[in-house]
């Protein structure tokens, strides 16, 4: 048995043959040509032929994974178009009098090398890109096919794959993706969730394991060559989890949450984590209904920056594609505790310095989330919501800094857009001055995790008080439909992202109550959508 450890870019267990995919990287040997004209004509030609080529890509994959994924598609037709590309092509070609093929070549590579080199992930990760479009118009030069074609199933494993190749791939065929370069980051791996193929990269595999049995665990990001018995029954048997998991998705996925005589509920997912979007899409969320977004500033030893943030939030936007992702600004404090905030010891942290009281007593924490959330807004469809709120002044104060982040964003000319903002009602204030919240915010959550504990004086985290946290308590139900009545009242839509959300028992309580969304864990997505079509 060999173990060979990568990144896990998306979860799921495959079980099967190894191939190894190389696609033959054309050979391009430096030639003389003598008429650099005609050269460049042909050059020409190859890259509107490429053009067009990517256009059938853009459709075959807007079919497949959406409009936002499909995107990278149309950059491409982009790239193809820039001027210092072409330039430097054409300039090759005619300085050196040499085939294009070589020139294209040449270019892609020095190109690809000066992305890679570059600070920004994102930026480094568009090496692949400029690679891509180069070797398909050296193909196209060469006269060779843009097909690659897989003869049976198996765990597919490569040096790295171009977006081009995953999306042309036999979805049917690929049990996993597992790359030994790749980023996490890169448009494959954003592929590979959204096709929903589990998929590893950095994997330090080495050479000739063609035709090997193996486990790829898109879970831990391992590789697993030649298992033993006792590892094989472990992972049949998670295999049979997630087998029970995908009958539900193949009953219910891609049919509306929506009960039998005609009321849509929205069914979102909570995440904690940019890794968690993919076991959303995998359950098929409608979108992300509470991102917690303190995780990122958790196990670290100082603040997220601006552009780390940015980057975060940008990757789960357009991995959700044009889905609602609803970002929850940090709610640290209480049981969440990172050692640079210095928060101090607190007799009642639960009652302490938290979440949104912490960002209005430091604003500049606040600030430079907004910064990074209004920016990401301009990639899709994200919305921001606030924690812990008691008052009507905590929403204002909020608006005022809101308005100021989005005039120094347009001062400096950085491309953002003001998102839809809602509040989380999740404490007793809340509710009870629920209509003139109302007035101020575009929607509501409800938070009954943190609703049960303030209403009850229960401490959520105390094990000895199980036996007392009841979120079906009539004050809490009664709490939930005065919050849904003021919410519509003033026009805006309510919904609930605590534990509760995800009670079969209450969901046709809710739909009777009027949320128009629920937002639960991943896993429990389908079995939700199941409860609310039998209402
Ligand atoms: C809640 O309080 O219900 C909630 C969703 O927030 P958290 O559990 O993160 O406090
Ligand atoms: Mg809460």
């Amino acid at each position: 048995m060999e173990i060979y450890q990568g990144k896990a870019a998306f979860g799921g267990i495959a079980i099967g043959k190894i191939i190894e995919f190389n696609p033959k990287e054309e050979l391009v040997r430096r030639e003389r040509i003598n008429d650099p004209e005609q050269e460049m004509e042909r050059v020409k030609n190859a890259m509107e032929q490429a053009k067009s080529q990517l256009a059938d890509l853009y459709e075959k994959a807007q079919k497949e994974v959406g409009a936002a994924n499909a995107a990278i598609f149309e950059v491409h037709q982009m790239m193809l178009e820039d001027d210092d590309y072409i330039d430097s092509i054409m300039n090759m070609v005619k300085s050196q009098s040499v085939n294009g093929e070589y020139a294209v070549s040449v270019t892609g590579d020095n190109f690809a090398e000066m992305f890679a080199a570059m600070d920004d992930s994102y930026m480094q990760a568009r090496a692949a890109d400029v690679k891509d479009i180069s070797s398909r118009v050296v193909r196209i030069l060469c006269g060779k096919e843009d097909t690659q074609s897989l003869s049976e199933a198996g765990i597919l494993l490569a040096d790295d794959l171009l977006p081009s190749e995953t999306i042309q791939l036999d979805k049917e065929k690929v049990l996993a993706f597992v790359t030994r370069a790749g980023s996490a980051n890169s448009h494959t791996a954003i592929l590979a969730r959204t096709m929903n193929i589990p998929a590893i990269v950095m994997a330090p595999a080495k050479n000739g394991l063609s035709g090997r049995m193996a486990i790829a665990d898109g879970f831990q990001g391992k590789l697993i060559v030649d298992p033993d018995g006792e590892t094989l029954g472990i992972y049949q048997g998670k295999q049979q989890e997630e087998g029970e998991k995908r009958r539900l998705l193949a009953e219910l996925k891609g049919l509306p949450s929506i009960t039998k005589n005609g009321r849509q509920v929205n069914l979102y997912a909570n995440i904690g984590s940019v890794g968690d979007v993919g076991a959303a899409l995998q359950n098929d969320a409608e979108g992300i209904g509470l991102f917690r977004s303190e995780f990122l500033y958790l196990q670290r030893q100082d603040f997220p920056t601006e552009e780390e943030q940015f980057q975060a939030y940008r990757q789960v936007v357009q991995t959700m594609a044009e889905k609602k992702v609803i970002i929850r600004t940090l709610d640290i404090g209480a049981d969440k505790q990172a050692d640079y905030f210095d928060l101090g010891k607190e007799e009642n942290p639960a009652l302490g310095y938290r979440a949104i009281r912490i960002c209005l007593k430091q604003p500049d924490i606040l600030k430079t989330q907004l910064r990074a959330l209004f920016r990401a807004a301009a990639f899709g469809n994200l919305s921001v919501m606030y924690p812990m709120i008691t008052s009507v002044e905590e929403v204002q104060k909020i608006q005022v800094i809101a308005d100021e982040v989005a005039e120094e964003l347009k001062a400096e000319q950085i491309p953002y857009k003001i998102p839809e903002q809602g509040i989380m009602i999740e404490t007793p204030a809340a509710v009870m001055i629920s209509d003139e919240l109302a007035e101020l915010v575009d929607f509501f959550s409800i938070g009954t995790n943190d609703l049960t504990q303030y209403t009850l004086a229960i401490d959520r985290q105390n094990a000895n008080l199980e036996d007392f946290y009841n979120p079906h308590h009539k004050a809490i139900l009664k709490m939930i439909q005065i919050v849904a009545d003021n919410a519509h009242k003033a026009g805006k839509w309510v919904g609930i992202c605590g534990e509760l959300g995800a009670d079969l028992e209450l969901t046709e309580t809710f739909v009777n109550m009027g949320i128009d969304e629920l937002s639960v864990a991943p896993a429990l997505v389908l079995k939700v959508r199941k409860q609310i079509r039998s209402i």
